[in-house]
């Protein structure tokens, strides 16, 4: 069995500096994780991080908090976004002093372009390659504090006995055994869900995994209808083009050449939030000013030098996809599925209703990005909270005796994959995914209503029902893959379910929630979180209105950019 006083659950941003936290305060730390911690998701963030440095002096935490709170919809949390805003020069700081590489201004300070929704440039950078040029930096400090990292394996469980979590059941994919982690304090950091969807920006691994295990041992999930759509993806295979484009000048344009941003959004443009922009875009296509389904991302009067000196990875990733070069041709671009801003119920030091269980990065609703995330405050919401909580969860850990093992747990674990593994003649996993994937893609987009959200939620319980009989052809024990689609299957029907009753249920519209049938946003009713608990395989998730918005010194206002 294996055994440490914090194990961290995902070794991306958010899972690597939660260790490298936990092992710099002397905790005996671990990270298990399904792949290794340089692949993780975080690796393909373009764009950049936020911080106000104070490089300009009209920029201050205080400023960034007010973007948050705004971008947000009103519906994020205040406290936990000034606690956000505050920390994020430090953590800048410390980066920096671990070796982290940011991209310079001409007299040596960290340079920082604009963003949607930002006040003032305020987001630092490492070119267009920021996510893996920090987590490069983590990693090294992962090996400088020889963090035990258990790679390639699959949490399936997450242990409570009498009622405090005690770590994770993992199967451990080389050997196909699945293995009790016992732990005092467990920390998830699994990141995002955007293989719900049948086209997303998010990597393979993206499929809820921490979320839909947390959610099964009882914590609610929080605000899980609020899914942001990227307004610049690529069309040919939904991949990423970073805001950075837009933050270095970059115009949106339509079928008439015009920029149309301007009438969506008379001061901030292109450089509006990107719920505004996203519903900007599709009603541009809906009404017949788009290209082909598309809008186009015009780089080409920044200029050669610039565009491979700030953009290199855009420019390339478009020429492999399109064939078109941004240096002279403008790149046809649609909305697409970027991120989660809702996830595991956490509050503001990132700990969950289950005393020792923590979640952060991705896979958490702090809450501070409510209903709607700004552009670089990802990024900054792994580095702050995955630090926090391991601080939290250090501290949680000195009143905890030894922990009991969960030899219930990890039986009933190897039951189930035993009966899975023993099931014949089912669905195969990849068709319920492809009709998981189409429910979410077709009736749980950018606009939404009723009747397509009744579809959606009766299509997933035809899934359920489906998901219950999905079967495998590879019944080996080494790096069954097979197996591992279905788990992540089952976790993807687990998300899906709060993110379409959660849509269905609000009626109103805000932030990344637009309902054409409800389109404004109703503050007397709907000022508060969703929160949605698991009521078992072949139930509806329940939902409850319970926890308010948290309020500091800003009020809801009217929200235009
Ligand atoms: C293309 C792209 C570009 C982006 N650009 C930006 C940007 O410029 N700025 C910004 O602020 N945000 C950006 N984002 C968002 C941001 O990158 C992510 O939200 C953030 O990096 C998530 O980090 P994380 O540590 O929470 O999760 P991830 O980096 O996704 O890591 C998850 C980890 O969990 C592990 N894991 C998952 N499931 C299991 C399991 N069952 N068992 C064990 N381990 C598991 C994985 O192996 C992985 O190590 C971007 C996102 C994308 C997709």
């Amino acid at each position: 069995m294996i055994k440490h006083d914090v194990v961290v659950v995902g070794g991306g941003l958010a899972g690597m500096r939660a260790a490298v936290e936990a092992a710099e305060a002397g905790a005996d730390v671990a990270i298990v994780s399904k792949m290794h911690p340089v692949r993780s998701h975080s690796g393909a963030a373009q764009g950049g991080i936020n911080a106000a440095l104070g490089n300009r002096e009209d920029d201050s935490p205080e400023n960034h908090a007010f973007d948050c709170v705004k971008g947000s919809d009103y519906l994020g949390d205040q406290d936990s976004i000034e606690a956000m805003a505050e920390d994020a020069p430090r953590q800048i700081v410390w980066l920096e002093h671990r070796g982290c590489i940011f991209s310079r201004l001409p007299d040596g300070r960290i340079a920082q372009r604009p963003f949607g929704g930002a006040g003032s440039p305020r987001t630092c950078y490492s070119a267009d390659v920021t996510g893996l040029v920090i987590l490069h930096t983590l990693w090294e400090q992962l090996e400088r504090f020889n963090v035990k990292v258990y790679e390639e394996y699959f949490a399936t469980a997450l242990c409570i006995e009498d009622g405090i979590g005690t770590g994770v059941v993992a199967y451990n994919m080389r050997s196909g055994e699945l293995e009790l982690v016992t732990a005092k304090a467990t920390i998830f950091a699994t990141g995002g869900l955007g293989r719900v969807y049948a086209k997303t920006t998010n990597g393979y691994a993206s499929t809820g995994d921490g979320m839909a295990i947390a959610y099964r041992a009882g914590i609610p999930l929080m605000d899980m209808e609020f899914v942001q759509f990227h307004p610049t993806s690529l069309k040919e295979n939904g991949v990423l083009l970073s805001e950075a484009a837009r933050g270095e000048g970059a115009y949106l344009l339509n079928s008439e050449g015009e920029r149309f941003m301007f009438k969506y959004a008379p001061n901030k443009g292109e450089l509006a939030s990107r719920d505004v922009v996203s519903r900007a875009e599709w009603t541009e296509i809906t009404e017949g000013r788009g290209i082909d389904g598309c809008v186009m991302l015009d780089l080409r009067h920044l200029g050669r030098e610039k565009i491979l000196e700030r953009l290199p990875q855009i420019r390339e990733l478009a020429l492999d996809a399109t064939g078109k070069d941004a240096i002279d041709t403008p790149i046809p671009i649609l909305p697409g599925m970027h991120y989660a801003m809702g996830g595991i119920e956490t509050d503001k030091f990132g700990a969950t209703r289950i005393p020792g269980v923590y979640a952060a990065g991705e896979v958490a609703c702090v809450s501070v990005h409510g209903a709607n995330r700004l552009g670089g405050n990802s990024l900054l919401e792994t580095i702050v909270f995955g630090a926090r909580s391991a601080k939290h969860a250090v501290q949680y850990i000195k009143s905890v005796g030894n922990v009991r093992s969960s030899d219930k747990t990890l039986a009933n674990e190897k039951d189930r994959i035993a009966a899975i593994l023993a099931r014949t003649g089912g669905e195969r996993h990849s068709a319920v995914r492809k009709q998981i994937n189409n429910l979410m893609s077709d009736n749980v987009f950018i606009f939404r209503n009723d009747a397509e959200l009744t579809t959606a939620t009766n299509g997933l319980r035809e899934a359920r029902e489906a998901a219950a009989t999905m079967t495998v052809m590879d019944k080996s024990k080494t790096f069954n893959t097979d197996l591992v689609g279905l788990l992540e299957t089952e976790f993807l029907m687990d998300v899906a379910q709060p993110i379409a009753f959660g849509a269905l249920k609000r009626t109103e519209s805000r932030g990344a929630q637009s309902r054409t049938d409800f389109p404004n946003r109703d503050d007397e009713n709907w000022m508060k979180h969703s929160l949605m608990h698991y009521k078992g395989q072949k139930a509806d998730p329940e939902a409850d209105y319970s926890r308010e918005v948290t309020y500091t010194k800003y009020k809801p206002e009217v929200r235009s950019y």
